[in-house]
């Protein structure tokens, strides 16, 4: 009999039945019931479907990133999660992009690729005219065209040679020493530096500038520096083999013509943005006090679904609670969850949570472990473990019932530019998740591409059954997760 079904379902939110509590003498059969609910009752796909094709990208400080933080406290307080709360950081202007229209108008009509930085101001109304090319001038050739940039659309880079054609090294598929890191990527290029060509281009009263995308075959990959100032002149990327068709023309004097028009839009009342956080309470008196981690960044650039960067890491951890919750675990540690604002533009959020809760040596005693879904799609292969071999020895235990599932290796290796960095950095135990690499970097990361075709059912099911087999181990361990010696 399921004793799921024993204690009827009051709760009638995804996939959600109450079970009888579950203690630490069971905790065998926990392990088989986190696969079972996340296998046979799993909402992954539903959660997922709802962050990436309901509310789309979720630009930190955007409407769109707070209504997916309100959608994921909805989920979490259904789910039975206590503590459930917004956690607010001084982030600073949010901003949201409502149209952006770029056509090459002459010498033929073609529609462009073409996607804003986020945090450019907007073009005044529709602007067009000839393309002006300056990918090859330096300050003093571009200051002597001041007649013909004024109220211009420019275009201020050479025609991309190099294109993002590699995904990092992947780790964890077997024995072999492992390569980590992020790729380094082909950024477009000027002929001469100009250190300060935005202010220059500012002066000069250029309406719009465009510069073209690094990848290939119409994937544009945008971000954005939200310190843009609002009077800014408005920046554009374009595909990078139509930016070079404009290019090549322009450079030529062909008369080539563009008509552009961006409207974007500031928001300034609220310059918080937030953490969603929520807990499932710990039961052993002596260690309910002490926090076990798991989270993932919510909040994505603006200009495809975030779906692999990071919609699958955020629907992992949120599952992962489902599950404990709908199985009626109850950890001797403290569970907890956080969704993650802010990690585009520096992982803001991680940073202030470990300011506002883990300032102290005492505060950081606490923390048994910190496990992070972020880079990279496709199913969960282990952890990163930070150089950390006392650790690696017991989450490799806690692997081996998973590799059935393709879980099949912990290295010893870091990873850094995600969430876990904070966390180590104030030396406390963080883990990232290693997952594919396929087509992550070369396609989706940061792009117009970012859609959920790339992650599977399994996949997605998967994530989530490990981290929550993981962040229940670490509520029971008898003792702390060895910390790395301090250097
Ligand atoms: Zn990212």
């Amino acid at each position: 009999m399921n004793r799921g079904l024993s204690r009827g379902c009051a709760l009638m939110s995804i996939g959600l039945l109450l079970a009888a509590p579950l203690t630490s003498g069971q905790q065998p059969d926990v392990v088989a019931r986190i696969r079972a609910e996340g296998q046979q009752r799993s909402s992954a796909l539903g959660l997922y479907r709802a962050l990436t094709d309901e509310i789309g990208a979720r630009l930190t400080g955007s409407p769109s990133h707070m209504q997916a933080a309100r959608w994921a406290i909805e989920r979490f307080k259904e789910w039975g999660l206590t503590n459930t709360h917004l956690e607010p950081f001084d982030f600073g202007r949010g901003w949201q992009l409502e149209r952006v229209s770029v056509e090459m108008t002459e010498p033929r009509y073609v529609p462009l690729v073409a996607y804003a930085d986020a945090w450019s101001p907007s073009t005044t109304g529709v602007v067009s005219g000839r393309a002006i090319y300056i990918g090859d001038k330096n300050a003093e050739q571009i200051q002597a065209m001041a007649g013909q940039l004024r109220g211009a659309i420019v275009l201020t880079h050479l025609p991309q040679a190099e294109f993002v054609d590699r995904d990092r090294p992947q780790p964890g598929l077997d024995d072999r020493p492992v390569a980590t890191g992020n790729p380094a990527l082909a950024g477009p290029r000027r002929a001469t530096a100009v250190n300060d060509l935005t202010d220059l281009l500012k002066k000069l009263g250029v309406a719009v500038a465009l510069r073209p995308s690094a990848y290939r075959d119409g994937t544009v990959g945008v971000t954005g520096n939200r310190a843009t100032p609002t009077d800014a002149v408005p920046t554009i990327v374009v595909a990078g083999e139509q930016y070079n068709v404009i290019a090549r023309l322009a450079a030529q004097g062909r008369p080539v013509s563009l008509r552009v028009e961006l409207r974007t839009r500031s928001f300034e009342e609220d310059r918080n943005s937030y953490n969603v956080i929520a807990d499932i309470p710990g039961r052993d008196p002596a260690l309910r006090d002490q926090i076990v981690l798991v989270g993932a960044h919510l909040d994505s650039w603006h200009t495809a679904s975030g779906a692999t960067d990071n919609a699958d890491g955020a629907v992992a951890v949120m599952e992962a609670m489902r599950i404990l919750r709908a199985i009626g675990a109850e950890p001797r540690r403290t569970i907890r969850v956080a969704l993650w604002s802010g990690e585009e533009q520096g992982l803001l959020g991680a940073r202030a949570h470990v300011a506002q809760h883990y300032a102290t040596p005492g505060a950081r005693n606490q923390l048994a472990v910190y496990l992070n879904d972020d880079p990279g799609s496709g199913r969960t292969l282990g952890f990163y473990m930070e150089g950390n071999t006392q650790a690696k020895a017991l989450f490799d235990r806690w692997l081996a019932p998973l590799t059935d599932l393709g879980a099949t290796r912990n290295i010893i290796e870091g990873i850094g530019s995600t969430d876990h960095v904070p966390f180590n950095e104030a030396g406390m135990p963080g883990f990232n998740v290693i997952k594919d690499f396929g087509a992550y970097d070369e396609r989706t990361r940061h792009t117009n591409a970012d859609y959920p075709e790339r992650m599977t059912d399994e996949a997605l099911k998967q994530s989530a059954i490990v981290m929550a087999t993981f962040a229940w181990q670490a509520a029971m361990a008898d003792g702390m997760i060895p910390r790395k010696p301090a250097k």
